[in-house]
């Protein structure tokens, strides 16, 4: 069945993929971008997630350009990597409001519609170290954990209304964000990754489309790690 899908940071990395994947099978695909131009093939609408009013001016466009909102993939991320002690507060804080409180705006945007349409498919693009913790993330891992219990909390809000909420935690995957890693530490997650490779960005967005499907309509606050087996299911 066709849908109205926004992605959320869906102009590159793990998001255009799942925005790529949406497409394929014929959905109609937003993406939010916050400069330049959408991707090619793709409806784009800009929007910085931190930015209340920009959210809803840009679930309005998508409103009146394509319809409501149905499946709302909150991916939009950013890390700002550093030990506990050497934490300026502003990089915990910056994290958690994109990563967290960005998906918390959409979410609440998203969800007028999906209660009025009886129907909605929230899915969150959480990570294995938001479950592990990982030395130097403690912003970036506190916010992703955070999606877990938002989910979960939605999830039980609004299931009578029609409306899932799951969690994708991706492990390792090949893009801009863990091409900033040092070269130790790519080292030391790829020895703990059982399946001895890093992701491909296309194989978390089959998990995304997967949970976003009809053959997905009776799960509701699942996390499904995709990690190579570094979480073993958590
Ligand atoms: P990238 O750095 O390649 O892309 C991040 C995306 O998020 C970009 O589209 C970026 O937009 C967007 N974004 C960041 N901040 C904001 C904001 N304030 N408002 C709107 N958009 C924003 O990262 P990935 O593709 O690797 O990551 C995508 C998601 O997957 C993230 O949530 C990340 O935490 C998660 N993840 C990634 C893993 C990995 O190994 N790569 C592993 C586990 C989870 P712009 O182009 O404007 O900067």
């Amino acid at each position: 069945m066709s849908r109205v899908v926004l992605v959320t940071g869906g102009n590159r990395g793990i998001g255009l993929a799942i925005a790529r994947e949406f497409a394929a099978a014929g959905n109609t695909v937003v993406v939010t971008h916050r400069s330049g131009e959408p991707p090619e093939g793709l409806h784009g609408v800009t929007c910085d997630v931190t930015d209340s009013a920009a959210v809803d001016a840009a679930f309005s466009q998508v409103e009146s350009e394509h319809g409501p909102v149905e499946v709302l993939v909150a991916n939009a991320g950013v890390t700002k990597d550093g030990l506990l002690m050497r934490m300026p507060e502003e990089a915990f804080t910056d994290v958690l409001d994109a990563n967290l409180t960005g998906a918390w705006r959409v979410t609440q945007r998203a969800t007028r519609g999906m209660m009025k349409a009886r129907f909605g498919r929230l899915i969150y693009i959480s990570s294995v170290v938001g479950l592990t913790g990982a030395p130097g993330q403690v912003n970036y891992a506190a916010s992703k954990a955070g999606l877990v219990g938002m989910a979960r909390s939605v999830a039980r809000e609004l299931g009578g209304r029609g409306v899932t909420a799951n969690v994708v935690a991706p492990g390792y995957v090949d893009t801009e964000m863990t091409a900033e890693l040092s070269d130790k530490r790519r080292e030391e997650l790829m020895a703990a990754i059982p399946l001895g490779r890093t992701a491909s960005p296309e194989e978390i967005a089959k998990a995304v489309a997967f949970l976003a499907s009809d053959d997905a309509a009776y799960i509701t606050g699942a996390v499904l790690p995709v990690d190579g087996g570094v979480g073993m299911g958590h």
